[in-house]
């Protein structure tokens, strides 16, 4: 390819071609159309949304992202920077535009006693093994590590962690982006911190992270493991508020989980204590006064790094059969506290495994105190409910799939009317009015800062926030 026929909207490869031609700048990578690129970025780990680029970048250098941002912004093509291609709504897709392939640019640059500096396209995989050989870790992490670090800033990143650390946005020291103009722009939260704060759960609509300096801490060599079982849900979210609030676990989590032999649901915390041999965990001060299933109780010990792989057996099974490539409608929400246990009480009266096609649910607490980006709406509460409806549907059954997501979008009205909020990963229909009304009272400053930042309108279309 030469270059681009603004007029007639396509690429040109013949020299001798009438009509403009805007050149592509000479790059250190490739831009590519064949097929399998094309089909490639147009498709992701929810196989719903299916937008065809007209290229894809994979990135030589940070450089190459600032001259096609520029071309791309010349020749009104949109861009949309594409991590590990683990949304699930077409969010990191751009029809008829430029997708830019993240995975090129993987170098972690420096790994130090507090902070680490890697490259947008590094797999958080790639930051705890390599964290682990100097002894430090990210403070928090998401349940599967095979996410870009890009990725996951431009939508926040939660986990177990949460509780202590707020989400990896709120644990980043620098950036440096390429906005929707074009620019190569180094900041922080004293440096052009006007960019730095709408970027960071941005949703890829101000500028694309290319380079990340992200805190880290000493980390913990042991993990130890508990799951507590309950069969009420009010004892159950009074538990997780009790621990929530002592911090007793360095990771808390929890899942609704099938009753074994009945019909219907049950719940589960999922912690963890962190330790270093040979200090230990001391078992009877870290269960004292919680009202699970005493009987039940499983306690098991791993390594601090095992730990964050633990689900790699279960991705590595779901996709030996198939199921990893399944539609993934996934619904992603907040719930404040004092609404949890009718919301999601009403919600699994009817609901049935069927309904999630097994897919896991996860249901636990956050203080909202803790997480501290301007563009990560939560309740209005000082601890809110993570909910999630992990759902797989069957492949090929778009009567099945279509439900799914609109049953997504009737629970997503419910949540609303009780103060709730969604976390923007997902497949929740959701047109302007409504992004405006999620980000109430901050739509102003998404739009001044769209206004500043990419005033063409050119990055992450997949989230159709300004479309
Ligand atoms: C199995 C699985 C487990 C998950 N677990 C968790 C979890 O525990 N906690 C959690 O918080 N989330 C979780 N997620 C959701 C995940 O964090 C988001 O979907 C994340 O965006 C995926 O990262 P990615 O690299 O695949 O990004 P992509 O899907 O490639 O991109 C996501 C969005 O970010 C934009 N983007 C990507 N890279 C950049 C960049 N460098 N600069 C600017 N914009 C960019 C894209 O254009 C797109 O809009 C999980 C997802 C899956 C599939």
């Amino acid at each position: 390819m030469l270059g681009f026929d603004p007029v007639r909207r396509s690429w040109v490869t013949d020299a001798l071609a009438s009509g403009p031609l805007h050149r592509i700048p000479p790059l250190d990578g490739v831009l590519v159309t064949d097929d399998a690129s094309l089909q490639e970025a147009a498709d992701d780990y929810g196989h719903i949304v299916h937008r065809r680029p007209r290229a894809v970048l994979r990135p030589g250098s940070v450089e190459d992202i600032v001259k096609i941002v520029r071309f791309a912004r010349r020749n009104c093509l949109k861009v949309a920077m594409r991590g590990q291609g683990h949304s699930n709504y077409g969010q990191a897709q751009a029809f008829a535009g430029i997708v830019i392939d993240s995975r090129t640019l993987d170098t972690i640059h420096h790994i130090g006693s507090d902070r680490a500096t890697v490259d947008a396209g590094v797999t958080w995989r790639k930051v705890i093994e390599e964290g682990a050989a100097a002894g430090v870790t990210p403070p928090v992490l998401t349940d599967y590590q095979d996410l870009s670090v890009g990725g996951t800033l431009s939508v926040g990143g939660l986990g177990g962690a949460t509780q202590h650390h707020g989400l990896q946005v709120d644990n980043v020291l620098e950036l440096t982006v390429v906005t929707g103009e074009g620019d190569l722009v180094t900041c922080s939260p004293r440096r052009r911190a006007d960019l730095f704060e709408v970027v960071l759960a941005g949703l890829g609509q101000f500028a694309i992270i290319v380079r990340a300096t992200i805190r880290m801490i000493p980390a913990p060599t042991q993990a130890r493991v508990y799951n507590l079982y309950y069969d009420d849900i009010a004892l159950y979210t009074s538990d997780q508020r009790r621990l929530l609030a002592e911090g007793r676990f360095g990771y808390l989590e929890g899942q609704v989980v099938p009753r074994a032999s009945d019909t219907g649901w049950r719940f589960m915390i999922e912690a963890a204590a962190y330790f270093t041999p040979p200090s230990a965990p001391n078992d009877a001060a870290l269960l004292a006064g919680l009202k699970d299933n005493a009987s039940e109780r499983v306690i098991s010990d791993t390594t601090y790094v095992g730990w964050q792989f633990r689900i790699d057996p279960v991705t590595a099974f779901l996709k030996a059969i198939g199921v990893w490539f399944f539609p993934h409608p996934w619904y992603s929400v907040f719930v404040p506290a004092s609404k949890a246990n009718t919301y999601v009480g009403n919600i699994l009266r009817t609901l049935t495994e069927a309904d999630t096609g097994q897919g896991p649910i996860l249901f636990y607490p956050i203080a909202t105190s803790k997480i501290r980006q301007a563009l990560y709406p939560l309740p209005n509460e000082p601890v809110a409910f993570a909910f999630n409806l992990l759902r797989t549907a069957p492949p090929n059954d778009p009567a099945t799939l279509n439900a799914m997501v609109a049953h997504n979008r009737a629970l997503y009205d419910q949540v609303v009317r009780v103060g709730g909020t969604r976390y923007s990963i997902g497949s929740i229909p959701f047109s302007r009015h409504d992004w405006q009304q999620h980000f109430r009272p901050r739509w102003g400053l998404l739009v001044s800062s769209k206004r500043r930042f990419d005033p063409d309108n050119v990055l992450t279309p997949g989230q159709a926030i300004f479309t």
